[in-house]
């Protein structure tokens, strides 16, 4: 279909072994999505029930909102409050009412747990039934953990968004789910590309707002625009809905192999499939090949960190020309990254997990052009002199479908770049 690219290879990366770690990890927790999150569901409100150190990371992490009225706060325990646990719900559910009484836009709250012992050990599953309860029909509350202790941070926008399904309504029609939180600009993209096909109805979860909540059921078909949503696609799989595979929209290739799979579920015919897409991918291959000039040939090594990197390297080496050395990610979920696996050549190390240990000691001894890892790492790696990237730029950009393709690659190229430019402001 892309004939600019080179052929599939024949047997791609779905069965390759796969390198197991378990050990130190050096990423940012769940609470990170609700940076993205609350941009998204314009009428929610995220109450994070945790310490000092995650109203903290919020803060720091989402300070463009300073002159916002926010949508996210966080309600600190300290250590001696839950001497009674009884004190602790009494006192989020006043938490809880002085919010809502103030601010009367909110129409979905979530409580989100974190990692501190003291908040563990309180039934927030429990305190949503309680407060939806009490505070419906106008506000529903939901609960969701963001804790740092299993997981990585993009799993915030999984665990929030699978807490969301069970509150879905039922349908017996035939429609399309798009599951991820993109920015509503990339959004309204897909869902222009979706209708021109004639690939409808298209609903959106999560929804912008509460009233727009889609329905799920047994003809619903799951595109999923993000790989790290297992949990949501299980608890929809659970529903009856069915999962539409195919590789992630990234790339030029990626995007239409995406669109590809969803016309054939709804079958639309190829030249219109052609014409629809005709355009738009040779905007996008244009776009990819002025910042491909600076990636082919260079190596890279993904730290697993945002769990994009399996079609980040798909795009990266088939689209780009570059060489993945190694591709490591937190979880690797088969059947959501199996097709992007399909397309990758062997070669690669696939890891999952971590020892972060002994990964510096892989990265330093394969001493790539490029490295993605996360915000502890990037700084000692540069001063070793390895150029790198960060992996959460890339949950806060917009990088899919063919608008964005270009502005994608150019977040790799920017890196090499900078040090091609130090290399000669040095010479
Ligand atoms: Fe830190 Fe845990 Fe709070 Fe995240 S949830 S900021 S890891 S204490």
């Amino acid at each position: 279909m892309s004939d600019h690219l080179p052929p599939p290879p024949e047997t791609g990366c779905r069965n390759a072994p796969l390198l197991k770690e378990r050990g130190q990890r050096e990423v940012f927790c769940g609470l990170t999505g609700i940076v993205w999150l609350h941009r998204k569901m314009q009428d929610a409100f995220f109450l994070v029930v945790g310490s000092r150190t995650c109203a903290h990371l919020l803060q720091s992490a989402a300070g463009v909102m300073i002159f916002a009225e926010p949508r996210f706060g966080t309600a600190i325990l300290e250590e001696g409050d839950l001497a009674g646990m009884k004190d602790a719900q009494d006192e989020l559910d006043r938490e809880v009412a002085r919010l809502l009484e103030r601010r009367p836009d909110i129409r979905q709250l979530f409580l989100v747990g974190s990692c501190p012992s003291e908040v563990i050990k309180l039934d927030l599953a429990k305190a949503a039934q309680r407060l939806s309860a009490r505070h419906a029909p106008h506000v529903r509350v939901m609960n969701y953990s963001g804790s740092g202790i299993e997981t990585t941070f993009t799993q915030g926008e999984d665990a929030c968004l699978e807490a969301m399904v069970p509150e879905l309504p039922a349908t017996d029609a035939h429609e399309l789910l798009l599951v991820g939180a993109l920015p509503d600009v990339v959004e309204d993209q897909a869902l222009q590309l979706l209708a021109d096909l004639g690939i409808g109805p298209v609903r959106c979860l999560p929804a912008r707002r509460v009233d727009e909540m889609p329905h799920v059921g047994p003809n619903t078909r799951v595109a999923l625009t993000q790989p790290f949503l297992g949990d949501t696609l299980a608890a929809l799989e659970r529903r009856g809905a069915r999962h539409v595979p195919s590789p992630l929209p990234f790339g030029e290739e990626g995007t239409t192999q995406w669109l590809a799979a969803l016309a054939a579920e709804f079958g639309v015919d190829r030249d219109r499939f052609e014409r629809v897409t005709a355009a738009p991918r040779a905007r996008a291959r244009k776009a990819i090949a002025a910042a491909a000039e600076t990636l082919r040939g260079r190596s890279i090594f993904f730290f697993p960190d945002s769990q994009l990197e399996v079609p980040l390297a798909r795009f990266l080496t088939r689209e780009c020309g570059m060489e993945a050395i190694e591709i490591g990610t937190p979880f690797l979920h088969r059947a959501i990254a199996g097709p992007d696996l399909d397309l990758i050549a062997p070669g690669p190390t696939l890891s999952e997990g971590q020892d972060v240990d002994l990964q510096l000691d892989r990265v330093r001894a394969a001493r790539p052009d490029l490295t993605v890892c996360g915000l502890g790492l990037a700084n000692p790696l540069e001063a070793e002199g390895l150029a790198t990237k960060w992996a959460i730029e890339l949950v806060f950009t917009p990088v899919h479908f063919y608008e964005q393709a270009g502005d994608l690659a150019a977040l790799f190229a920017r890196p090499l770049r900078r040090k091609e430019l130090l290399k000669v402001g040095a010479a």
